[in-house]
């Protein structure tokens, strides 16, 4: 399997340091609002990416942090506390906002088919692992302290930027928001692994630490939270683009100058999902959260498939055309996946199956190419072979592509069932009806009965009235 490394800007055979097992780490949210569905794209892309490495045999290891505390609104540690200035803008505190969209966040998760990592760490529940490791960077030279604040020396590293050549000038094009610049760094790469309460007095959460009361820098969270349950190496990294510089390139900076060896072979990032005015945004623009393409009708499943037609390292512009043609898409897909569930028969053909399969691992042995998988999956739809065989391959690809194809055919065969009640049938549950609504119970039971003996079951339900064959 090869996988496009950020670290050696090629892809590279993916070998991972014990045999048959991975150790992965995923940034996890910052839960100061909801997750907008470009956030989702790259849980969804490492999401398929985790499932691949199961599929392929690998016992996986993935461990995930929330960031509950220390991220700033620019990632070169300036500008406000995400997380304060979501407490403020709710009138609510810091772990009740934290929380709030940790569940919301899981909610979506779900709705989207992403699996929750093994392990999930806010970071407030490992200050102490956080002051250990800094102590030691500070033991070792490798930090110091200014102002208050404790900062990592990025100038007693050999190489900073690992992932780029970027030169001093151009710290600003990795940091979100150009905010003024923190004068306590001796050098402009120089990044906070502890604020001490000089840096904000209405810091609501604070910790005793070596160097006064405070709290962490984001970017230390990420390495202890992964060291801490991943050990000393780790196979794969993820995250969004944007995360590459400067987070973990400060990731990389802190694990190795606090282990003195290499950290974390293969680095997986995911491009961004645009609008066609840009960036994607939580603040300005429509805010686009999994709950409002609901609030429109869409499944949530829909928008997996979209984000599973492109490649994860091509930006993808979402746009509602777009997502309309992937629900079609969809939609088609699931139709002809139900009509193999009615003629569902005979014996699964091995080599018919051997040979489509073979062409989804390649597709996905090839840097998780999930838009060749998808044509693989269409592949098999057109296959010159049985039911029992292509739906055994439909089932076998969704482990990875979790689309729900099986079980939502299922719903729609199930739904057009429905729909064949005989004529007499449904005139009888008319005047049942209309015998409820006059409070004629006792003429509306003995249709009910009557459309029982007749081999009907008729019931009530949140949805409406249901019927279904006994
Ligand atoms: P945050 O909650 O801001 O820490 O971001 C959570 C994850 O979403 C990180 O891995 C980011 O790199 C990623 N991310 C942020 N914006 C986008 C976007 N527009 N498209 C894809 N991923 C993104
Ligand atoms: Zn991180």
């Amino acid at each position: 399997m090869e996988l496009y490394n950020t670290l050696t800007r090629k892809k590279d055979e993916f070998v991972p340091n014990v045999e048959g097992k991975v150790a992965m780490y995923t940034c996890g949210p910052t839960v100061y609002h909801y997750a907008h569905i470009g956030n989702l794209r790259s849980y969804i892309m490492e999401d398929v990416l985790e499932k691949y490495l199961r599929y392929a045999g690998y016992d996986v290891k993935r461990v995930m942090n929330i960031t509950d505390v220390g991220h700033l609104t620019s990632d070169g540690d300036t500008g406000d506390d995400k997380m304060l200035k979501g407490a403020k803008r709710e009138h609510k505190t810091v772990m009740e906002i934290a929380k709030f969209y940790t569940d919301a966040f899981f909610d979506d998760c779900k709705k989207l088919n992403i699996k929750t990592p093994d392990v999930v760490e806010p970071a407030t529940g490992c200050i102490d692992d956080f002051i250990k490791v800094i102590s030691s960077l500070m033991d070792k030279g490798f930090a110091y302290e200014a102002g208050g604040n404790i900062y990592f020396d990025t100038s007693k590293l050999e190489k900073y930027y690992v992932f780029n050549d970027f030169k001093e000038e151009d710290l600003a094009v990795g940091v979100r928001e150009g905010v003024e610049e923190d004068s306590n760094k001796k050098n402009k790469a120089d990044f906070v692994l502890w604020f001490t309460k000089s840096k904000f007095d209405d810091q609501e959460l604070k910790w005793d630490s070596p160097w006064g009361v405070g709290y962490p820098g984001w970017h230390i969270e990420c390495s202890c939270i992964s060291m801490k349950h991943l050990g000393e190496y780790l196979d794969i990294h993820c995250g969004g683009i944007d995360n590459a510089f400067p987070h973990h390139t400060n990731e990389i900076a802190q694990s190795e100058a606090y282990l003195g060896h290499k950290w974390c072979n293969y680095w997986f990032h995911v491009l961004h999902l645009n609008t066609n005015s840009g960036k994607m945004s939580k603040s300005t623009g429509e805010f686009l959260t999994v709950s409002l393409l609901e609030s429109k009708g869409y499944n949530p499943l829909v928008y997996r498939f979209f984000c599973l037609l492109s490649h994860y390292r091509k930006s993808l512009v979402f746009t509602y055309e777009n997502l309309d043609n992937a629900a079609v898409s969809y939609n088609k897909l699931i139709s002809r996946v139900a009509s193999l569930l009615k003629e569902d028969s005979g014996e699964v053909d091995k080599a018919a199956f051997d040979r489509l399969k073979k062409e989804f691992t390649d597709a996905m042995d090839n840097d998780i190419n999930t838009s060749m998988a998808i044509t693989a999956l269409y592949n098999v739809l057109k296959a010159d072979t049985n039911a029992k065989t292509k739906l055994a391959l439909i089932d076998d690809f969704d482990k990875v592509l979790s689309l729900d194809l099986i079980s939502q055919a299922e719903k729609q065969n199930a739904a057009d069932k429905q729909d064949e009640i005989p004529d007499e049938i449904l005139q009888l549950a008319e005047q049942r009806k209309e015998a409820r609504k006059a409070k004629d119970f006792a003429t509306a039971d003995a249709l009910r009965d009557k459309i029982a003996e007749l081999g009907y079951v008729i019931e009530e339900t949140r949805q409406g009235t249901k019927i279904s064959k006994k």
